[in-house]
């Protein structure tokens, strides 16, 4: 998905349309209404929707082209009472998806942002749809990846985040080229310019032409999250990032800025991990190699997981892939170990999709992540797993099969005993590429220290205020998206209007 995103950019680069170049005429000793930093998920429709309610905008983006994660995110997004839902009759409300996203997180998110996602995520779709956002066939669904919905009200655009780009990048390039928001690209927030009051009245970019203080009314921060910057994302959460998947330009400015002028960072112990990534090498941050879901909605398992110990740990058919996420963050490392047999790599569907089964018996030949053996204590040895547990571990399971038994672990789906050798395991990381912790904001997306006192003047919307807040600690369906597109159309809205969200 993210080398398609990446080819489109390239593509899309032939010709260079007025938003990717920014204002070159940009006049930046003016006052702004509005100063939006970064021109991703949340900042364009902020910037938008702020321009449109009559507001002197200014969009500052450190990268060469708007867009930010949108270019490598799938973009799935949820909401209710879309127009999508009621060309297929299906009948939803924001009471039910908040209800739907609080369940699946354990009441981990935040209430009142998580409301104020749900009662306006249904306008923010239609918006979109409006704006020509044509959806994948047979959207909306109840989910996809993560664990489902009870209605049908999740969808992803056809061309993944693409598709919400395409619909949002006509109005706001209408919006520049009458002058009402003005754009500066390849330009880094570097510093926020506070009073002695402490108000937050401008910022400093620099940029090719060097170095600006630019003062406004309202800052925003729209930066993105910061799990593309493994040492700040590792002191924030207290666990190392393992994998470099989330977009380059998530380093976390923003929340170094917002606490530069005083905002608390919160949610770093939501931390979630998803699971069965394949790494190139146990070297963090790694590259992803290939990627095992292990979501049996998408595949029931045919091998067991263990971890270094040689333990089972979690009903591998579990229906919640959140439950499995839980289970594999409580392993030491985040680590877990694919077992099978060869009876499971001749009948059972690989357990990567969209390989073949000769390819999977070919890498366990090659690559340093997977392993195979004719025994189970060999196995152990190669893969790094304690042998005796993994061989007992093996036994009861079979021996459980065999008498008809109950599992240890409630699992259901046990299609064969693992006994036929030679025997295989795929070593695999916890992950994310999102970062769960973010400033902290009150409904009116204004940036809190720690006492929970607003800093005046400074606002937080999109992964900068962290996936904690939104989605909690789990993968909840669309809440990254989905707030980030609402709260930047509501904010731009409301600090155009000057007056707060209601
Ligand atoms: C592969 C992938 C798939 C995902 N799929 C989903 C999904 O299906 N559904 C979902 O809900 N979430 C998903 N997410 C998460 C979601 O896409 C992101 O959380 C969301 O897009 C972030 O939006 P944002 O506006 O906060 O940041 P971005 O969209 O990244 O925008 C931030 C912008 O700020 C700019 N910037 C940064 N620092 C500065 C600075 N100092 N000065 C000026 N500009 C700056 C950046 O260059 C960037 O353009 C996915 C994430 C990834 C990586």
């Amino acid at each position: 998905m993210a080398e398609l995103n990446r080819r489109a950019l390239l593509m899309a680069s032939a010709s260079i349309p007025l938003w990717r170049m920014g204002n070159a005429r940009a006049d930046l000793s003016a006052h702004y209404d509005v100063i939006v930093i970064g021109g991703g998920t949340a900042g364009i429709p902020c910037a938008l929707f702020a321009a449109q309610n009559g507001a002197r905008v200014l969009l500052i983006e450190k990268s060469p082209a708007l867009g930010g994660t949108l270019f490598w995110s799938t973009g799935q997004i949820a909401g209710a009472g879309t127009i999508f839902q009621r060309e297929l009759g299906i009948q939803d409300s924001p009471d039910a998806h908040f209800d739907d996203c609080m369940r699946i997180n354990e009441h981990t998110a935040d209430p009142e942002l998580t409301r104020l996602t749900v009662d306006h995520a249904g306008e923010t779709i239609n918006w979109l749809a409006a704006n020509g956002f044509e959806v994948m066939a047979g959207h909306p669904v109840t989910g996809i990846g993560h664990d489902h919905f009870t209605t049908r009200r999740y969808q992803q655009g056809v061309r993944s985040g693409l598709s919400i780009l395409d619909a949002l990048m006509p109005s706001l390039e209408a919006c520049i080229a009458r002058g009402e928001v003005t754009l500066v690209t390849s330009t880094a927030v570097t510093g926020l310019i506070q009073r002695a009051d402490k108000k937050v009245v401008g910022v400093t970019a620099v940029g090719q032409s060097g170095g600006h203080d630019i003062l406004g009314n309202h800052i925003v921060l729209a930066t993105g999250g910061c799990a593309a910057n493994p040492r700040l994302f590792e002191e924030l959460h207290g666990v190392p990032l393992y994998a470099k998947t989330a977009y380059p330009t998530s380093q976390g400015d923003g929340l170094l800025l917002g606490m530069s002028a005083g905002g608390a960072v919160v949610g770093g112990e939501k931390y979630a991990s998803l699971p069965g990534l394949i790494p190139d090498a146990f070297q963090y941050p790694c590259q992803m190699y290939a990627w095992a879901p292990l979501n049996p909605a998408i595949r029931q398992p045919w091998e067991i997981l263990v971890n270094a110990s040689g333990e089972r740990f979690v009903r591998e058919d579990h229906p919640s892939v959140h439950q499995i996420e839980r289970s594999i963050y409580r392993q030491p490392g985040h680590r877990h170990w694919a077992v099978f047999d060869s009876a499971a790599l001749e009948s059972g569907e690989p357990i990567i999709p969209d390989w073949s089964r000769e390819r999977l018996a070919a890498e366990h030949r090659t690559h340093p992540m997977f392993y195979s053996a004719m025994t189970l204590r060999d196995l152990a040895f190669r893969a790094g797993i304690n042998a005796a547990k993994l061989t007992s571990t093996v036994q009861d399971y079979n021996r459980q099969i065999d008498a008809g038994d109950v599992d240890h672990f409630s699992r259901v789906h046990r299609p064969g005993t693992l006994r036929k050798p030679p025997f295989y395991a795929i070593a695999m990381q916890g992950w994310t590429l999102v970062s769960f912790a973010g400033l902290s904001v009150n409904r009116h997306l204004q940036v809190l220290d720690n006492e929970r006192r607003a800093v005046a003047g400074l606002y937080a919307i999109g992964e900068v205020i962290g996936a904690g807040a939104t989605s909690g600690a789990a993968y909840t369906n669309g809440m990254l998206v989905t707030p980030a597109l609402t709260f930047g159309r509501l904010l731009g809205a409301s600090l155009a209007r000057a007056y707060v969200l209601p």
